[in-house]
């Protein structure tokens, strides 16, 4: 077997994040994108951007529907930022169409989308005026009457929770604390659409995970579409109702946070979300009740056995994708030969209600398997050095062809 270097993807690996990853979407039972007679808010039609002869988007076809908190998520350079300034007007598509409630707004500039608002991770307040003169100032524009001014901006302080700082200047105010003027700056406009460019960038991760959850409240109160870009897997997946992985100004899979992380479609998002152990193996048979089953690379004999995914030929190359969470951890042998592992325990990381186990296969490889700490004695159970067996169920194991 040969099980690759791409194991834990990501820099994200503690037992905290871990259960983050897999906490449902905040808008259970939301799904307008599975209704065909759902019309989208946003359209993303064939869209391209070149600077020069660099591509940063390329021909992205993407819907995102009224009321969702969709995460545009990848690496630094993937292309993000580039499809939400075009979106908001500072960038203007080399191709394609962008269009919102059914109306083309590609040639539009960006102060002629009226329903569309834009808060910057630099929150670019103004210094010298005080919270509640920033908050108005959108509206002040506008030539919004003085008494409406006041009840909105009332309003906005009032969700963000900043009532009694309204007589502050910015700079007597914390990093958190700007944040929520900046966003009740951009909500007190009751845009349709909100656009976030890593919004929470400048908090400390305590105060971020806070603010992720007061994002989510307000989202759902005000009943905005929002539409942020992060680099921060775990905040996507905590925020988002979905999520678009982009990957060198393509978008890799549009998905829910759950299944994203469940089901990837490539190893490539496999990787990008969470930990995960990714076994290279060739297809031997297709036994027709729905699986599948793979020799690993190392050709040892052994089966490793999956559900299958559609278009699978026998001797085709795969991956197999399983969670470190997945596979069961033993010092005894099991019964079963299928979808068993042997190796040396190299590591132990010890976290409270979780133990992550660095096990070195007999294949040569390093994989991680997870054990939830349930009593003193599991932890004390399995140690450096012992020989432990990895099993998992066909169903933990998604087949990757790409
Ligand atoms: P980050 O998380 O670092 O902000 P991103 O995914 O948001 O990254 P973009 O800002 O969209 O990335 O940039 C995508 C690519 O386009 C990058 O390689 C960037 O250097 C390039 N790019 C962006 N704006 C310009 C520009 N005005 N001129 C030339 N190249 C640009």
């Amino acid at each position: 077997m040969t099980i690759s270097p791409a194991i834990n993807g990501t820099a994200s690996g503690t037992a905290s994040q871990d259960r983050r990853l897999r906490t449902a979407a905040p808008q259970s039972g939301f799904a307008p994108w599975k209704d065909p007679a759902k019309k989208p808010i946003i359209r993303f039609e064939g869209v391209t951007k070149r600077f020069g002869d660099f591509v940063a988007v390329n021909n992205i076809t993407l819907d995102i529907y009224e009321r969702e908190f969709f995460a545009l998520l990848g690496p630094s350079g993937c292309g993000k930022t580039t499809l939400l300034r075009m979106l908001a007007g500072f960038e203007r598509p080399s191709e394609g169409r962008i269009l919102v409630e059914g109306k083309d707004i590609t040639d539009l500039a960006p102060y002629e989308r009226s329903n569309i608002n834009m808060m910057f991770q630099s929150y670019a307040l103004f210094p010298h005026m005080t919270v509640e003169r920033n908050v108005g100032f959108g509206l002040r524009q506008e030539g919004m009457p003085n008494d409406q001014i006041k009840l909105r901006v009332d309003e906005a302080m009032a969700l963000v929770e900043l009532g009694k700082f309204s007589h502050r200047k910015p700079h007597q105010l914390s990093g958190g604390q700007q944040q929520r003027v900046a966003l009740a700056r951009a909500i007190a406009k009751k845009p349709r659409l909100m656009l976030l460019d890593e919004p929470l960038g400048a908090l400390d991760k305590k105060l971020r995970n806070q603010a992720q959850f007061e994002l989510m409240r307000i989202q759902e109160q005000t009943g905005t579409t929002f539409v942020i870009v992060t680099h921060d897997q775990e905040e996507a997946m905590t925020v988002a109702s979905r999520i678009a992985v982009m990957n060198q100004g393509t978008l890799e899979q549009v998905s829910t946070p759950g299944e994203i992380y469940e089901t990837p479609q490539t190893r490539y998002v496999a990787q990008f979300i969470g930990d995960v152990n990714i076994m290279e193996g060739k297809v031997v048979s297709l036994p027709g009740d729905g699986t599948v089953d793979i020799t690993p690379a190392s050709g040892d004999g052994r089966i490793f056995k999956a559900g299958a995914c559609q278009g699978l030929v026998v001797g085709q190359q795969v991956w197999l994708s399983v969670r470190p969470e997945k596979f069961r951890i033993s010092l005894e042998q099991p019964q079963s030969t299928i979808n068993v592992v042997k190796g040396r325990v190299d590591d132990v990381g010890y976290l409270g209600s979780i133990s992550h186990y660095h096990v070195h296969t007999e294949a040569g490889n390093r994989v991680t398997a997870l054990r939830a700490n349930s009593s003193q004695s599991v932890e004390r159970s399995i140690s450096w050095d012992d020989t432990v067996w990895l099993e998992w169920p066909a169903d933990a194991g998604v087949v990757l062809t790409a």
